[in-house]
């Protein structure tokens, strides 16, 4: 029922916490358009991380609403969200199965042929054909055959190839080298063209192609609005 495309959000007066005794996020309030790049910043412990976690429902709101699309979430299954909302953390999860497994999360209708397109784009090739098998390489849960750069291509080439419609980046605070960087940094740009975005920035660079900013602290809004008025 979500429509086609990129698709909008808003969070209404949105109250969390982990522990009933601590709010993480207290009355978050903001609307972004299908198409935009929000840009989130904010000090260490702010409550940035939550906000993704809890717009992919991995935790359960304690009031208000979020609403993806025009739908609230939680009138969706999590597959009817997980296909259209993606995210990209800092540590990819790897599990045991192929390297092709892995990349497509078992969407047999990822070919081979798309998997090798996305990842010439995105500079992923070269790890994958390094691979004894390339992609019927066998990788191990937690593997840590993957540099801090490459698993973070890695994690964007598997959100690349669910094509999402919301996409939420949670960037590292990690220096890479400048060639990982602006090779990092143009997949995000070709990624974040085809969605809806929300960087959590910590990289200047990408803090320049947000449409809107919002400054978090101690899980509250202390600013929102279009980047040139911040
Ligand atoms: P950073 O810039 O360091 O990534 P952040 O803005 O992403 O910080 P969050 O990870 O959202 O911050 O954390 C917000 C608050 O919630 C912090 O006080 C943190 O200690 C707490 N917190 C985070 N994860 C959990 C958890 N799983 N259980 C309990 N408290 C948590
Ligand atoms: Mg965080």
């Amino acid at each position: 029922q979500l429509p086609e495309g990129p698709l909008g959000l808003e969070f209404k007066q949105v109250n969390f916490s982990y522990n009933e005794d601590k709010p993480v996020l207290q009355n978050i309030n903001f609307a972004i358009k299908p198409g935009e790049r929000l840009g989130i910043i904010g000090r260490t412990g702010s409550g940035k991380s939550s906000l993704s976690r809890v717009l992919l429902r991995l935790y359960n709101l304690d009031s208000g609403t979020i609403r993806v699309g025009g739908t609230d979430i939680s009138d969706l299954t999590l597959p009817a969200l997980y296909r259209r909302v993606g995210m990209v953390t800092q540590d990819v999860q790897l599990f045991d199965g192929t390297l092709r497994d892995n990349l497509t999360l078992f969407n047999q209708d990822v070919s081979d042929q798309i998997i090798k397109e996305t990842t010439d784009r995105l500079g992923l090739s070269h790890w994958i054909e390094s691979q004894p098998a390339g992609l019927d390489t066998h990788l191990k849960a937690g593997g840590s055959s993957l540099s801090a750069g490459e698993a973070q291509l890695f994690a964007l080439t598997r959100v690349f190839l669910t094509e999402p419609s919301l996409v939420i980046l949670d960037e590292p605070s990690s220096r890479l080298d400048a060639a990982t960087e602006s090779m990092l940094q143009s997949a995000i740009d070709q990624l974040m063209k085809q969605c809806t975005g929300i960087i959590i920035a910590h990289r200047l660079a990408t803090l320049e192609k947000v449409d809107q900013i919002m400054v978090l602290g101690d899980g509250k809004v202390l600013e929102f609005g279009a980047r040139e008025e911040l």
